[in-house]
């Protein structure tokens, strides 16, 4: 029997740089940057837990995919269903 932790995944952005991650503004440049911050996460085996820990902390820049902008409609349509519900 192996006393052994299980190896935990790996990051995507373990080897990014990051500054990757938190883009300057959301338009020119930072668009650009934004969307190669968004590739490195859909890659990434823990974007869906990376995404819930931005959602509960209200993180700024680039989390499990998604933006800030991104967050906030997710935040403002899960409302609406709680509300409409
Ligand atoms: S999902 Fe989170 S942990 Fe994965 S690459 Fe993106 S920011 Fe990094």
């Amino acid at each position: 029997m192996s006393t052994a932790a299980p190896a935990k995944p790996r990051p995507a952005c373990a080897d990014e740089d990051p500054e990757l991650f938190f883009p300057i503004g959301n338009t020119g440049p930072a668009l650009l940057q934004i969307e190669e911050a968004k590739a490195v996460c859909r890659r990434c085996p823990l974007m869906e837990s990376c995404l819930q820990g931005a959602l509960d902390r209200t993180e700024s820049g680039v989390w499990g995919g998604t933006d800030e902008a991104d967050r906030r409609r997710m935040k403002r349509r899960a409302a609406r269903q709680r509300a409409a519900a």
